[in-house]
């Protein structure tokens, strides 16, 4: 178990705390300063929500569509939706290259959908993926009937901190197997559902449909960091 907070969950949706260390009550002051060059992938899904929250945190990012939208970004979103879907318009707009190229320079949060994009493989069978990150993941994993959930997300960002999240799963994956370079980051009960590698940040549910901006302004912190 990653950490064990039941007893004293208390962290709920609505919560927007800045609690991530390093991050601190300042930063987005200080972003909205520096504005860092942000690209949130725009093929389909999710998409807008996440412009909404970088916004809020003083990072308003550019719609990635083409291969020359990536120029001059420090950091990209890949956003939930329907992964074989994101990866034939990828492979069919040349995306898919440039991204592999892009993600593996930058700092990179992916969710849902996006966190398979970056994933090695999935158990389901082929489809084009960006295949950056040591995991295999299982798409739809939490079954019919449970095919959207909202739950209490163990969340460590840091080693010496776990906290609770407020996680909305939308036929969410998990992560089934995670490579020695990959760091759990968060879990739903025994399930893994949030993993990291290098600067690469994936998720199985959906923060940018929540409150909650420390999973974005972590991603954002990882930004600065490039920089400094
Ligand atoms: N089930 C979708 C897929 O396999 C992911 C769902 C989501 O992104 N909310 O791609």
């Amino acid at each position: 178990m990653l950490c064990d907070l039941r007893s004293s969950f208390s962290i709920v949706a609505g919560s927007a705390l800045p609690v991530v260390a390093g991050v601190g009550g300042s930063k987005p002051e200080r972003l909205a300063e520096e504005r860092p060059r942000i690209g949130v992938l725009a093929l389909q899904g999710a998409f807008r929500e996440h412009l909404r929250m970088l916004a809020e945190l003083g990072a308003p990012a550019r719609e990635v569509r083409v291969p020359g939208d990536l120029e001059g970004l420090e950091g990209l979103v890949i956003p939930g939706g329907e992964s074989t879907t994101m990866g034939l318009l990828m492979e069919t707009g040349g995306l898919l290259a440039p991204l592999r190229e892009f993600v593996v320079k930058h700092p990179v949060l992916g969710t849902c959908a996006g966190l398979i994009m970056l994933a090695r493989e999935t158990v389901d069978g082929e489809q084009p993926l960006l295949g950056v990150m040591d995991v295999t993941v299982r798409r739809n994993a939490f079954g019919r009937q449970n095919r959207s959930f909202e739950g209490s997300v163990e969340l460590s960002l840091n080693p010496d901190s776990c906290e609770g999240f407020h996680g909305i799963f939308i036929r969410a994956p998990w992560v089934e197997r995670a490579g020695p370079d990959v760091e759990v980051i968060a879990r739903l009960d025994d399930r893994i559902v949030g993993v990291r590698q290098d600067r690469m940040i994936g998720v199985a549910f959906h923060p940018e449909l929540g409150h909650d901006t420390r999973l974005h302004a972590y991603f954002l912190e990882s930004v600065a960091a490039v920089r400094r």
